[in-house]
This record gives C-alpha cells, structure tokens and sequence, in this order.
C-alpha cells in the first residue's frame, strides 16, 4: 500500500503515469509496505508463460529476493525510478522517504535493489544517472543505500506513520528494537534478488524500457 498522501499523475507523453505527493511526506516516513492485498506471482507460475499477462507483469511488478513479482493492487505500482531518488527500499520490507517529499514532487525509487536479470536504459536526467539499471547496481550501491535509510530512520519516530500498523509484528519489533538500541539494523544487502538458472527464465524481457522520472 502507498502512503495515503499521493496522487497518480501523468509525468510527461514520455514517461507516462508517475505517483506524486499530495501532501508533504517528511523524511523518515513509511512510504510502501508490501500488505496483503498485494499479489505474489511465483517463479513457477503458469502465468508467466501467456504473452497476454507478461508484459503487465514486466512493466508492473517488482522483484523479490526469491524470484517472486509481486503487483500492488494501488499507486504503488506506478512509482518511476530515479538514479537519486527520494524513497527507497529497506530491509524491513517497507519504502521509506529519504527526503522531505514536497506537495507535487513525483516520488521515486532506486530499481537496482529489485532488477533481475534484465538491463535497463535510464532517462532519469539526474546528474548522478547511471544511464542503466542492472543487477550488478546492487553490490556497488547497497552501503551507500544503506547509509540514506539509517539516516532517514532516525527521523522515524518523529514524524506521523500512517502506514505503520501495516508492518507485521516481528518488523515491528526489530525495528523498533534497532530505532532504541541503535543495534541488529536490518541491511538492503537481505532484499537482493537471488539470480539462478530458470528463476527468471520466462520473465526477461531484453527489449524492456524503463519507465523513469
Ligand atoms: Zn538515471
């Protein structure tokens, strides 16, 4: 589920739709969580073999360590890459904002911690563009990924978490046990898709574009 300040505008003829706050979303605020109603499509899943569904699944879904996509059933799924971005990924399974988010930026995501094997051309226009997403991202970036959400974290209880009651109790409590204790944080290094022969094998999609900010 996507943080309740957001609204799904459409970024340019380019780029297509793109999720932007409505509202300011402070620094340290839950800005995804992966909840229930979201959609788990296993590796083995005969879905993945019909043209039909493939494209949706490649445009829409992210990837989990195991090889699972996994389609929001809201704004979520609409969330555009940048090479420097405003929220990103932890290992709590929630999105966090890294930044102040101010009403009407389009909030963005860093793709290289759930790629696959798939490589994709970025349009970001950041200075700091790394002109392709790939899963070899992951090992260069994952303590510098690592740093923005330890420092956005220190802001967590701090600002207002309207999608806190949304984590499981065991994230709960290891968060909460790592926000006093400064000790047991949970790094991105847990959230890098595991690449194997056949995990990906009906998904790849070389010709991909990728939707970016
Ligand atoms: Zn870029």
């Amino acid at each position: 589920m996507i943080h309740p300040h957001t609204q799904l505008r459409e970024v340019s003829a380019q780029v297509g739709l793109g999720v932007y706050a409505a509202e300011t979303i402070p620094a340290g605020t839950i800005v995804y969580v992966k909840d229930l109603l979201e959609t788990s499509i296993r590796p083995d899943d005969p879905m993945l073999r019909y043209p039909a569904y493939r494209k949706s699944i490649d445009t829409y879904c992210y990837s989990e360590p195991d090889g699972t996509r996994v389609l929001s059933w809201d704004l979520a799924k609409y969330v555009n890459h940048s090479c420097r971005p405003n929220s990103l990924s932890t290992g709590y399974g929630f999105e966090i904002a890294l930044t102040d988010i101010a009403p009407g930026e389009q909030i963005t995501d860093d793709y290289g911690v759930f790629i696959g094997p798939e490589v994709l051309t970025c349009c970001c226009g950041h200075p700091d563009c790394r002109g392709v997403v790939r899963w070899e991202d992951f090992s260069r970036h994952v303590d510098a990924w690592d740093r923005r959400v330890q420092l956005a974290l220190t802001n967590f209880r701090h600002v207002s978490q309207p999608l806190l009651g949304l984590l499981d109790s065991s994230t709960r409590r290891s968060l909460q046990r790592y926000l006093r204790t400064g000790k047991g944080y949970r790094s991105l290094a847990a959230m890098r898709p595991i690449i194997e022969p056949g995990r990906y094998a009906t998904m790849t999609s070389p010709e991909k574009s990728l939707q970016s900010a």
